[in-house]
């Protein structure tokens, strides 16, 4: 199957693309909140009266028309455009890679400061399209069966470059609106999952901050219920979650006992089952319409028995949460310790969820070809920089 994959990349060769300076230092509107553009414009010069009204201006041009260029905001006069263009930018990652897997799930590959690579992979699906944005480069978590888990280096990502991940997707799809034409509600972008790489709530302020972007009404325009946060379980974070973001909810649950999951989700040690369970059946945004999304990877021998499955419903049921139950058929990945549950097995796990009253769908595997897939994602960075290592051992450079 991956043999004969049409993939088609930009670029192989990730190391000998020059790296993208930042032009003269100039300050970044991208992410900044709208009372932060506003007080960074008051300080390089905008009159106090009038920095309200050139945020709104700025801000439509940046995230309702995907605009990158000052010159091309015309309703702002032309010696005020080049003042901007002194002392900002419009900056988002640079796409590095971009991957086309044959069932259309498209992987960049983007960069970001430092150097940094990060993984954004977009899933098309029958009446919409669903971006996987990552958080963090790695994570500091270390879940036994996550390939971002293996990865030593970890840096926040900004919220700049978190919303960046939205715009540069548009720009790829080609979704900025063009003035004056109908307002199109069949978008091809039109939902975010943060279960790219990192934990999104140890990078707390910018992934709320990027959310918030996202979501305003002028511009990019989700709504809050076209937004899911995946955790594995940061219990403070998930209150904060609903009331600072407001989005839809998944929690990486993956095991019955706390047994299986301080193994296999280790900051179970941190808050472990019971804990987790009473944080959701508080998150007050739940309902039968904004159900919690529980989701369980399942590992051949490890969690997939029939006990499980009905010790995971009597876990929810006791605590009365309205859920979801998302069944991930586990990735494999170089090196990865455990096996992917069978099929039957993972008909019948779904059969007994199914039977108990919730919903159970099993969730395809998109984008395998192209290591896009749940728990695949891993910057190419460190595997450039391996075989960059054996390139010059080969050539006697030494290391
Ligand atoms: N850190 C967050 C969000 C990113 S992980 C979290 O853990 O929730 C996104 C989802 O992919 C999580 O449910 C994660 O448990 C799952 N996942 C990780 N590795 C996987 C793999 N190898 N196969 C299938 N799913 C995996
Ligand atoms: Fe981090 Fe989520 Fe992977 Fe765990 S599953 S290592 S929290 S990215």
């Amino acid at each position: 199957m991956t043999a004969d994959a049409p993939i088609t990349p930009i670029t192989q060769d990730v190391l000998t693309l020059p790296r993208k300076m930042p032009e003269g230092g100039k300050i970044n509107l991208v992410g900044l909140t709208r009372d932060e553009m506003r007080n960074t414009l008051i300080a390089h010069g905008t009159p106090e009266k009038q920095a309200k009204m050139r945020v709104g201006q700025i801000w439509q041009w940046i995230y309702q028309w995907g605009k990158r260029d000052f010159a091309e905001m015309t309703n702002l006069a032309k010696a005020y455009r080049a003042q901007l263009a002194e002392t900002f930018e419009i900056s988002i990652p640079e796409v590095v890679s971009r991957l086309v897997s044959e069932d259309g799930t498209r992987k960049y590959l983007v960069r970001i400061a430092g150097g940094h690579e990060v993984e954004v992979v977009y899933i098309p699906e029958e009446g919409r399209g669903t971006l996987c944005v990552s958080s963090q480069v790695g994570c500091t978590l270390t879940c036994s069966f996550c390939h971002t888990g293996t990865q030593k280096l970890v840096r926040n990502l900004t919220a700049a470059e978190i919303v960046g991940q939205i715009m540069m997707a548009r720009d790829d799809l080609e979704e900025w609106p063009v003035p004056g034409a109908p307002k199109d509600e069949t978008r091809l972008l039109s939902n975010i999952v943060l279960m790219g790489m990192g934990e999104p709530l140890y990078n707390f302020e910018n992934v709320r901050d990027a959310m918030k972007i996202a979501m305003d009404p002028e511009g990019i325009s989700l709504s809050r219920r076209r937004i899911t946060l995946s955790t594995s379980g940061v219990v403070p974070g998930i209150a904060r979650t609903a009331e600072e973001i407001g989005c839809l909810l998944a929690i990486s649950f993956h095991a019955t006992t706390d047994e299986t999951r301080d193994v296999l989700v280790p900051i179970n040690k941190r808050w472990n089952i019971e804990e987790l369970l009473q944080a959701l059946a508080s998150y007050p945004n739940a309902s039968n319409s904004e159900r919690i999304t529980f989701e369980y990877v399942m590992l051949d021998g490890v969690n997939d028995s029939d006990e499980d499955a009905h010790r995971l419903i009597d876990h929810i049921k006791r605590h009365k949460i309205p859920a979801k139950i998302n069944l991930i058929p586990f990735n494999e990945w170089p090196g990865s310790p455990y096996k992917r549950s069978s099929n039957n097995r993972i008909r019948a796990f779904a059969n007994i969820i199914y039977q108990a009253g919730y919903a159970s769908p099993i969730r395809k595997t998109r984008g395998d070809d192209i290591m896009a897939a749940c728990g695949q994602l891993k910057s190419a960075t460190e595997r450039a920089r391996k075989s960059r290592k054996q390139i010059e051992a080969e050539a006697g450079l030494g290391g």
